[in-house]
């Protein structure tokens, strides 16, 4: 068969590399794609918010799968369009990607569902907020904006002026949909689920490192690195946030009539009284999809294709391997701010040849050169038989590329590390 694969992150790079491994795939194409997943796909260009032009390309293709990697193309809806017309899309609708496009709807979710998650409120108005934040709750406190930020509408205010000063950011503009949430004690932990809407198929643990700088410090990121499994999440945590979190929720989607379809993303905290739900991503996480692609042992086209046409019933479980699977992202210099772009990054071979796989996210070929065009560029990941190994494999693979205007953290993994 053939599949469309729309993105051109990391993430989707470790989609292709697995996906070119089915032996069920003719011809993988890629919108827009990278040099490295060019690797294994045909890379087009097509305007993902131009859902027309999505439909006639997957037609005049024979596209029988397409594969939504990021999150704005699900809620803005191309999930729909693509079903509408009769074509299998891995992915939810956008009414069930509200889940990630609005804090406040799948907060509101949890409380019907009675889901543990932090307490909160939801204000328009900073009068509003300023009530909630006298009234309800003590320091710290969290401060959310409810629609999609990317990683940067979240604050965690642990002193007064921390908090008004985050309501001056979110109220800038006049009223806003904000959350104000109870604040959370734990470790974070990322559970995967696939999902068709009934059929539930857990599909992996990870721990990401969102913070730019070693030792969890600096500006928040889209993630410098994962490892997997979190083992902090053990089989009975694991089982505990099925049981409590993910499962009510698919439950309360389909009851609604817009049951989810695709990989449900929880992110978790595992405090003293069990596993809370902090937030849901509707798509798989990235760094954190390079990590469970390596250990993967299934066949990833006839997985996804089970769930976009509701089949997930028929595959049997996921085969996960039992080793540790770890990626260190290497970022252009001054990301998550001003970037320095256009800078090259040689040596891929040598890192490809101590054994690493390495993902491609904001690259470009120019003259001939792979050169830095966007905040993260490389994901370079590596195995091992524990997360020590998996480690000083992934670093071997690092020190191998010669990327002067990069950087990366020298830390991931350290939590599970020291135990
Ligand atoms: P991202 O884009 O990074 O996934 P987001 O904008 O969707 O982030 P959240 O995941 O809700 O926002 O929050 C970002 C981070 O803030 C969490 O990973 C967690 O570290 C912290 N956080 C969020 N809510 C809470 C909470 N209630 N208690 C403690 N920490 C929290």
């Amino acid at each position: 068969m053939n599949i469309l694969l729309l993105g051109s992150g990391g993430r989707e790079h470790a989609l292709a590399w697995k996906l070119a491994q089915s032996p069920l795939l003719d011809t993988l194409y890629a919108a827009p794609g990278n040099p490295g997943i060019a690797r294994h796909a045909t890379c087009v260009t097509l305007d993902a918010t131009d859902h027309a032009s999505v439909v006639a390309f997957a037609r005049a293709h024979d596209v029988a799968l397409v594969v939504i990697g990021p999150e704005a193309p699900l809620v803005d809806g191309l999930a729909d369009t693509l079903r509408a017309a009769g074509i299998a899309v891995f992915g939810p609708d956008r009414a069930a990607a509200q889940l990630e496009g609005s804090k406040g709807f799948t907060k509101d979710l949890c409380r019907r569902a009675n889901i543990p998650t932090a307490g909160y409120i939801r204000c328009t108005t900073r009068d509003g907020a300023e009530a909630a934040l006298a009234n309800v709750f003590g320091l710290p406190v969290v401060i959310k904006a409810d629609g999609l930020a990317a990683g940067k509408g979240v604050f965690i205010a642990y002193a007064q002026a921390e908090a008004t000063a985050a309501l001056d950011a979110l109220y800038a503009n006049g009223d806003a949909a904000v959350v104000i949430e109870e604040f959370l004690d734990g470790e974070e932990a990322s559970l995967f689920v696939l999902t068709d809407g009934t059929t539930l198929l857990p599909f992996g643990t990870a721990q990401d490192h969102k913070r730019v700088g070693e030792g969890d410090t600096g500006p928040n990121t889209g993630g410098m690195g994962a490892y997997s499994p979190a083992r902090v999440l053990t089989p009975e945590l694991e089982a505990r946030a099925i049981a409590e979190i993910v499962e009510p929720t698919i439950r309360a989607l389909a009851a609604d009539g817009t049951p989810f379809s695709g990989v449900l993303y929880a992110g978790l905290m595992l405090t003293a009284q069990g596993p809370k739900l902090i937030e849901y991503n509707a798509r798989f996480g990235d760094p954190e999809c390079q990590v469970l692609m390596m250990r993967f042992d299934g066949d990833l086209a006839e997985t996804l294709l089970a769930v976009a046409q509701g089949r997930l019933v028929e595959i049997p479980g996921a085969r996960f391997a039992d080793d540790t699977a770890l990626v260190v992202v290497m970022a252009a210099n001054g990301y998550p701010a001003t970037l320095q772009l256009g800078g090259a990054i040689h040596g891929l071979d040598a890192a490809a040849a101590t054994g690493a796989t390495v993902f491609q996210a904001g690259t470009r070929i120019e003259n001939d050169t792979l050169v830095a065009s966007g905040g993260r560029v490389l994901g370079v990941t590596a195995r091992g038989p524990d997360v020590q190994a998996a480690h000083a494999a992934a670093y071997r693979a690092v020190d191998a590329i010669d990327f002067p205007t990069g950087f990366c953290r020298r830390d991931i993994g350290w939590r599970e590390l020291a135990r």
